[in-house]
């Protein structure tokens, strides 16, 4: 191929070519575009219904969606909160500003989820929640972590931010513990362009999340405050986008696995990589991303791989970089001792590849020709 004629393949691109248009301009028709506007409550309603819940709460993104469902339960000063170490910066960021305490599990090599039979150990009289990571499209373990929950009294939070559509032994994601969130990022298996929401089946613990994402605001006394909020808010145009995003949202997941079920083919033989996988007894890959650990035998890191397939003008996105390895957490004092070896490992040895919606079969044969001339 000549240099000129090759086009660059992102990681990531969104597919709006549904009602989205369409519902955008009945915004700007409507003039609602606030969070006051219909779509938002739609919205709402529709992805309750999806993770089989009974209230979702729209917000401005996944991260403010954490925010509100640690407040929402309560969660501060004294408290630990069990996560996982392999995931992002949101989940410990909404801890740590509570005022609680991160307490962080290794994950499963092969999964790259939390290793569940790791979080028995961590639980303490101060343990107050687990929150659980679905990573990559894979859903955690839950019947453990369910049972572990009920043992000790604990709360689950689930976020669900890679695990729109997907389901856990035929349960949607979403649906498990006191309270569980999603983001729409763009990147996401759906999108608002920026947005998230809380789900939950708790009539109360969804009132105090509507409050929470608006300033805490009165029903009486509009402008006095018992208690701090912030403004999370979703607009009616974020909404419109999500809400069309929505109906298509069986179709985008079946076309996740069909890019996963491709990748996994295409790169079957390639002997010093491990792929996702593409199943386990309780769930079906969604591939959210396209992971790629480099095994022992790769005389090279995942920073060097990605460099070289910027060479080939191929997006690609390191993993997480773990909780307890955060320079804003050691400066805190957190983790001082800490050893995770897998999601060190995976941190240094992993990436993932263009998956979104939007890729061909050809793009995905150029990536994986690609990634095989690297790895020779
Ligand atoms: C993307 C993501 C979030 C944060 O969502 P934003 O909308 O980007 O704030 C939280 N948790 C997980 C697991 C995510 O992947």
């Amino acid at each position: 191929m000549k240099e000129e004629m090759v086009q660059p393949i992102p990681v990531s691109e969104p597919l709006l070519d549904g009602n989205e248009a369409q519902y955008l301009s009945e915004c700007i028709e409507t003039g609602w575009i606030s969070s006051e506007g219909p779509f938002v409550q739609q919205f709402e309603e529709h992805m309750a219904v999806k993770a089989g819940r009974q209230y979702g709460i729209a917000v401005s993104s996944g991260s403010a969606a954490l925010d509100v469902a640690v407040s929402a339960l309560r969660i501060g000063a004294g408290d630990e909160v069990i996560l996982p170490t392999f995931t992002i910066i949101s989940c410990a960021a909404s801890i740590v500003r509570a005022g609680a305490q991160p307490v962080v599990v290794d994950c499963d090599p092969q999964t790259w989820n939390m290793d569940v039979s790791q979080i028995e150990n961590k639980i303490t009289a101060s343990t107050k929640a687990i929150l659980v990571v679905h990573i990559y499209g894979l859903p955690v373990d839950m019947d453990p972590v369910m049972q572990l929950a009920e043992k000790y009294g604990l709360f689950i939070i689930e976020d669900a931010a890679e695990a729109h559509g997907q389901t856990y032994k035929n349960r949607p994601c979403g649906s498990f513990g006191a309270i569980s969130i999603f983001s729409f990022y763009p990147n996401k298996n759906i999108t608002t362009g920026e947005g998230g929401m809380v789900v939950t089946d708790d009539e109360n613990l969804a009132e105090r999340c509507r409050s929470l994402r608006n300033l805490c605001f009165q029903k009486q006394q509009r402008f006095i405050h018992e208690e701090w909020g912030w403004n999370y808010r979703m607009s009616n145009i974020q909404a419109a986008l999500g809400l069309a995003q929505m109906e298509r949202l069986d179709q985008f997941v079946k076309r996740k696995r069909h890019i996963g079920q491709y990748y996994s083919r295409l790169l079957r033989g390639v002997d010093n990589i491990e792929l996702p996988l593409m199943k386990t007894n309780y769930a079906e890959n969604v591939y959210w991303v396209y992971g790629i650990v480099l095994k022992e035998e790769v005389a090279f890191d995942a920073k060097e791989a990605m460099r070289r397939l910027g060479e080939h003008k191929i997006g690609t996105r390191p993993f997480f970089w773990p909780m307890h390895e955060q320079p804003v957490m050691k400066k805190m004092g957190f983790f001082a001792n800490e050893s995770c070896p897998v999601a060190e490992r995976i941190a240094r040895r992993g990436f993932y590849i263009p998956a979104s919606l939007v890729l061909t079969d050809v793009q995905m044969e150029r990536v994986s020709q690609s990634l095989k001339e690297i790895l020779k």
